[in-house]
């Protein structure tokens, strides 16, 4: 067994400093994924830094919007009466992940913070650029059915596993972080990284740094939304393709749209065309096709991933005529 130090500060500074002290050191928030992956061998820390006790389970107004506190647990945040309100996308999105069990268990942060499910990362007998960075992608030519089709590198066809990310980016949050050099501020849309070169890495935190809360700006997107996860069992599967919808829309014409899709690229796939074509244009199916098929501008399958060039259209299409009232759900 892997021995390693732990530690439960009270302050976000002091868990910041204690993670500092150790360069092979890891947050523990939830534990949902990193206990899974200390078990199967793929991380073993010298240091975890338990923040759980870092008082950031609040979800509260701000003038522009609402902040969530980075360790409100997803299970709070799907029930919370606020976001269920303002925010229903957001709602739906974390009710289609997981179990109750994990929702339970996995915070804002963590859920933020999720490594990939390809297959082949979590099988250390199998090359993983993500893993073991220039060891080689056993993905691209192997069983490639759940992977990318947007965004990947001939380093990682990995896609981002959580269902809240992607409610998140359609959203137009914010991501509050805090590090050693101080505190900062990123758009979710920049939080989560293509693979590029460097597929190690998930995401564009700074070495240290913690999320401390994400904010939700000014509710528009009260009413016509919807959340579309399609997957091989109805329960406690990630997404083969997901797309989330929020439309603003007043008499028949559509005067904002936000969408983006889960299952198709290494971050949530904000889908900023077929938004920008949508705008202004009445509901009409025919004006739905035709954003659906925008939002496939650029889509590459692989071998096993084929399906999803016919899916993922389709599942925008569901999500815009669910949303917009063309379809019943
Ligand atoms: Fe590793 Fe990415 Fe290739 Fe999967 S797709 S094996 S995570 S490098």
């Amino acid at each position: 067994m892997n021995q390693f130090q732990y530690s439960r500060p009270a302050e976000a500074s002091v868990a910041i400093k204690a993670l500092a002290k150790e360069p092979n050191a890891y947050f523990l928030a939830g534990g949902t994924n990193l206990i899974d992956m200390m078990k199967m061998g793929l991380v073993a820390p010298q240091k975890l830094v338990d923040i759980n006790n870092l008082p950031l389970k609040t979800v509260s107004e701000i003038p522009v919007g609402l902040r969530i506190g980075a360790l409100t647990s997803n299970s709070n945040m799907a029930e919370h009466p606020l976001i269920k309100q303002k925010y229903p996308l957001l709602s739906l999105a974390i009710n289609a992940g997981a179990s109750p069990q994990l929702r339970n268990m996995a915070t804002l942060g963590g859920n933020m913070m999720q490594r990939t499910r390809c297959p082949y990362f979590f099988d250390l007998t199998m090359p993983c650029n993500k893993r073991v960075p220039g060891s080689g992608c056993g993905a691209l030519a192997g069983y490639n059915r759940m992977h990318a089709i947007f965004g990947a590198s001939d380093q990682c066809i990995a896609v981002n596993p959580s269902d809240m990310n992607v409610a998140l980016a359609a959203l137009d949050a914010t991501v509050h972080i805090s590090g050693p050099k101080g505190s900062r501020t990123m758009k979710f849309v920049d939080f989560h990284r293509l693979p590029g070169d460097h597929p190690e890495l998930d995401n564009n935190l700074k070495k240290g740094e913690l999320i401390t809360a994400v904010d939700l700006p000014e509710a528009r997107f009260s009413k016509n939304v919807h959340y579309v996860k399609i997957r091989d069992r109805a329960s406690y599967a990630f997404a083969l393709v997901s797309a989330a919808v929020a439309l603003d829309i007043e008499n028949n014409t559509i005067k904002e749209a936000r969408l983006a899709m889960g299952g198709v690229a290494h971050k949530p796939w904000r889908l900023t065309s077929a938004e920008t074509f949508l705008k202004g244009k009445p509901v009409s199916e025919d004006n739905f096709k035709k954003a659906a098929q925008i939002a496939m501008e650029g889509a590459k399958a692989y071998q096993y991933n084929q399906f999803k060039l016919k899916m993922a259209p389709n599942a925008i299409l569901q999500g815009l005529k669910i949303a917009s009232g063309l379809a019943s759900a």
